[in-house]
C-alpha cells in the first residue's frame, strides 16, 4: 500500500505567518496569550502551548493586565482593540494581511452608505471581526435561502469570508441582484439600486480546489485531516469526497480504522490550511503501519 501525503496541503502563508510571529514573540519572553485558539487545529495548538501559548478569551483581559497578547490570523473587531488598551495589555497583532484588507475594504463601502452583506458563519471570529468594523450592522448569510434578509431598497455590497467556497458565493451575488432587480421592477424606481459583489475569498482556499480533486482521484482511499472547527477543512473535506467517496475525516491518527484501507493500493492524505505538516507525517506512519493488518482479511 502506498501512502502520499499532497503536497499542496498544509498551512497557507497567513497562517506560517502567525505562527512565526507567535515563535518570535515567544523567543523574546516565553509568556504569551493568545485571543482564541491561534489555529483550528488541537494538535498544533498543544504543540504551541507546551512552549508557552496560552489561549484566553476576551473575559481574560480584566487579569491579563501589563501581559502580551496575539491577535491571530482571523483579526479581530475595534472593540478588542479599546478592551486591551484600557486593561493596559500589549498586542501583537497577526491578522492575516489579506484579512485586514477585507476589513478595509468593508469600512470604506460602509462609510459610504451601503447595506454591508458578509457570506459566512455568524460566529466565525473572522465574521465577528469583520462585522465589528461595519459597528455590528452587517447582514451575515451562509446561503440563498438566506438572501431574503437583504434589504432591497439600498445600495448593498455584497463580501465573504475569506474561505467560504465560490459557488456559493456567486449563487448568493445572482440571488441578491435578483431581487433587487425584482424590487426596482415591483416599486417603479426609476433607477437600478447599486449592488457590488465582492469576492474576498482567499487564493489559498479557492485555488486548491482542482489540485485536491486530482490528488483524490489518484488514490484508492483518502485521509482528510483537519480540526473539526476548521471552515476550510470542511469545505476541502467536501471536495474531497465528492471526488472519492473513499474518503474519511480525522482530527487525529487514534480515529484511523484499519477497515477503511481494505483493498486499498494507494492512500492519499490531505489537509486543510490549518493542518501541520508534522501531523500530516504523523499519520502517514500510522497508515502505513496499520496495513499488515488490512492484508489479513
Ligand atoms: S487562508 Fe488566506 S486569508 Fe486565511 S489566513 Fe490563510 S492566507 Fe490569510
Amino acid at each position: 500500500m502506498k501512502v502520499t501525503i499532497d503536497q499542496h496541503a498544509g498551512f497557507c502563508w497567513g497562517v506560517v505567518r502567525t505562527i512565526d510571529i507567535a515563535e518570535e514573540q515567544m523567543h523574546e519572553s516565553p509568556e504569551l496569550y493568545s485571543l482564541g485558539p491561534v489555529i483550528h487545529n488541537p494538535m498544533e495548538i498543544e504543540r504551541l502551548r507546551a512552549r508557552g501559548l496560552e489561549t484566553v478569551s476576551h473575559t481574560d483581559f480584566e487579569r491579563l493586565k501589563g501581559k502580551t497578547v496575539l491577535i491571530r490570523a482571523h483579526g479581530e473587531p475595534p472593540s478588542t482593540y479599546a478592551l486591551a488598551r484600557k486593561h493596559g495589555i500589549t498586542l501583537i497583532d497577526a491578522t492575516c494581511p489579506v484579512v485586514t484588507k477585507v476589513q478595509e475594504r468593508i469600512r470604506k463601502f460602509y462609510d459610504q452608505g451601503y447595506q454591508i452583506v458578509i457570506f459566512g458563519k455568524k460566529d466565525h471570529a473572522e465574521v465577528i471581526g469583520l462585522n465589528g468594523h461595519v459597528n455590528n450592522e452587517a447582514v451575515v448569510i451562509k446561503s440563498v435561502g438566506e438572501a431574503a434578509a437583504v434589504d432591497p431598497s439600498r445600495k448593498t455590497v455584497l463580501f465573504s469570508q475569506t474561505t467560504m467556497d465560490k459557488p456559493t458565493f456567486y449563487a448568493i451575488a445572482d440571488a441578491l441582484r435578483e431581487r433587487i432587480r425584482d424590487f426596482v421592477v415591483g416599486t417603479f424606481e426609476e433607477s437600478a439600486i447599486d449592488f457590488h459583489a465582492k469576492d474576498t475569498i482567499c487564493g489559498q482556499v479557492s485555488g486548491r480546489d482542482k489540485k485536491l480533486r486530482e490528488f483524490a482521484r489518484q488514490n484508492d482511499v483518502m485521509v482528510f485531516v483537519a480540526g473539526r472547527t476548521s471552515s476550510n477543512g470542511k469545505v476541502l473535506y467536501e471536495i474531497c469526497k465528492d471526488e472519492n467517496p473513499r474518503t474519511h475525516f480525522i482530527e487525529v491518527e487514534s480515529e484511523l480504522r484499519p477497515e477503511w484501507f481494505a483493498g486499498a493500493g494507494t492512500v492519499g492524505i490531505s489537509g486543510a490550511t490549518s493542518t501541520p505538516q508534522w501531523l500530516m507525517e504523523r499519520i502517514r506512519a500510522a497508515i502505513e503501519s496499520l496495513a499488515p493488518s488490512s492484508h489479513n482479511h
